[in-house]
């Protein structure tokens, strides 16, 4: 699936070292679809190369928004700083 302007998907919070915040599921907006890759191996190629997405993203949490750019997809792993499409429960 392409990511688009206005998807809601899951950004996954960074963790607190000590353990205090856990890593979780946040809603997010996608607020923009960068042209092109920007970290390595794929640095300069087309988004969505070989399946590999980034999106700029509005995460609206329970006390306080922020922003964040080229956020890396993350279908697998579900790693903090990563994007994923929600999970299906049908
Ligand atoms: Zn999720």
């Amino acid at each position: 699936m392409t990511p688009s302007v206005g998807r809601i998907v899951h950004y996954v919070s960074y963790g607190t070292p000590g353990g205090e915040y856990a890593s979780q599921c946040r809603a997010a907006i996608v607020t923009g679809v960068p042209k092109y890759l920007v970290a390595e191996p794929m640095d300069g190629c087309p988004n969505g190369t070989d399946g590999e997405w980034i999106a700029s993203l509005a995460v609206p949490n329970p006390t306080g928004a922020f922003f964040n750019e080229n956020v890396p997809q993350d279908e697998n792993e579900h790693s903090g700083g990563t994007w994923h499409w929600p999970e299906r429960t049908d």
